[in-house]
């Protein structure tokens, strides 16, 4: 079987020039062929030696990912379904700005979490993506964009872990794929360019900050334990309170001195001033649970199966308003690539499920949470209650 080199960092694809008997400098070679000029034939890598480039095609390939679509909004941004084999797909999407050009990655063939707002979490798991698979993503993106806009210099300046997946549940093909977006000899991303957003998966932030410390964006989407469970169902296991301390302690190593709170915005259910307040306590005047944070409000994009509506324009506006008064930085991200249903997190890639995830939810019993919607009507959102997290 031949052994994709993709799935190498440069620590990685060392050890195997050197089980081929090569000096390790020729690993910086193929390193620099692969990630820098997106070569996928050895028969291109001119500089290393003939018999080298006989042999490897013999035990190794650089295969990346099959494209099964490619959306394209009108303001730039572009979607891809890929093929990552047995009926499931994967997105990833560009996000080009002025000043930086994103590109949002998935980690996993759906996801095991369940966010209720969540429609990959909707979907179900179906498996953790290889390293190969997480950086192809990247390296697909880079240099088909670099051909398309006829550029020779880097591309994508930015990546977030926000497409499918909880990244830190697939951590150890996770780490390697981050070094290598970070490596000089690979994308050359700084640390600050390079986010994972988590939905708090607490024992593994902290070793994150021991193995490879990137920005961290944490999605909290509620203010207290109750609700969160109910939101993020592995709060049940990890807290909030356990959360913040390891978010804190997470800050010691991060390339940047906060962390990002995502909040997804939803009407009736955890956009009131009084949640603002919550969280004004709960991240601001606590010296237990204080942190050191920006806020990112999500306008939600809504999904028949979520039973979930987004908050108004006004609500967000004013939930904003609260928490930048308390001096929390507070933005509102604005929403791209809508003609292409491109929403970071609510991706809308194909799994083979795995966890039986849909009938586990249509099987719950809900409870109906009553709240004073935005638009002053009472609103009954039906949240299934709490159950035994099990991960
Ligand atoms: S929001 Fe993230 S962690 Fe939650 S279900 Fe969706 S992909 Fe998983």
């Amino acid at each position: 079987m031949l052994v994709n080199l993709l799935d190498f960092d440069l620590a990685g694809l060392t050890d195997f020039c050197k089980s081929l008997g090569e000096k390790g400098f020729r690993a910086t070679q193929l390193f620099r062929w692969i990630h820098q000029r997106g070569a996928s034939e050895f028969s291109q890598m001119t500089d290393l030696a003939k018999s080298l480039r006989e042999k490897l095609p013999t035990v190794a390939t650089i295969t990346g990912l099959k494209v099964i679509s490619q959306h394209e909004s009108t303001d730039g941004t572009i979607k891809w379904l890929f093929d990552v084999g047995n009926g499931n797909a994967i997105e990833s999407v560009y996000i080009p700005e002025s000043d930086r050009a994103t590109l949002c990655v998935s980690s996993q063939a759906g996801c095991a979490v369940a966010c209720r707002f969540c429609s990959t979490g909707h979907q179900g798991f179906s498996r953790n993506l290889s390293t190969g698979e997480i950086i192809a993503q990247l390296w697909f993106a880079e240099h088909y964009l670099k051909q398309k806009l006829g550029r020779t210099d880097r591309i994508i300046s930015n990546v977030v872990m926000m497409g499918m997946g909880e990244p830190l549940q697939n951590y150890n093909a996770l780490v390697p794929a981050l070094k290598t977006m970070l490596d000089d000899h690979g994308y050359g991303l700084s640390r600050r360019r390079v986010t994972v957003s988590t939905s708090g998966v607490v024992p593994m932030i902290d070793r994150l900050a021991q193995d490879c410390p990137v920005s961290l964006a944490v999605s909290l989407h509620a203010p207290n334990n109750d609700l969160r469970s109910h939101l993020v169902p592995i709060n049940i296991k990890y807290p909030l309170q356990e959360l913040l301390t390891s978010c804190n302690s997470y800050l010691k190593s991060a390339p940047r001195d906060f962390i990002t709170i995502e909040y997804c915005m939803l009407d009736g259910v955890n956009d009131t001033d009084d949640h603002a307040r919550q969280l004004i306590d709960l991240l601001v005047k606590q010296s237990s649970t204080r942190l050191s944070c920006k806020i990112n409000l999500i306008p939600f994009n809504p999904f028949p199966a979520s039973g979930l509506l987004c908050s108004s324009k006004e609500r967000v506006a004013s939930f904003a308003a609260l928490l930048n008064q308390a001096g929390v930085i507070t933005t509102v991200r604005k929403t791209r690539g809508d003609d292409i249903d491109a929403a970071c997190g609510q991706l809308a890639g194909e799994v083979v499920d795995r966890t039986k995830i849909q009938s586990r939810l249509a099987k719950r019993a809900t409870i109906p949470i009553q709240i004073a919607s935005s638009t002053g009507a009472s609103n009954a959102h039906e949240l299934p209650p709490e159950e035994a997290y099990s991960q």
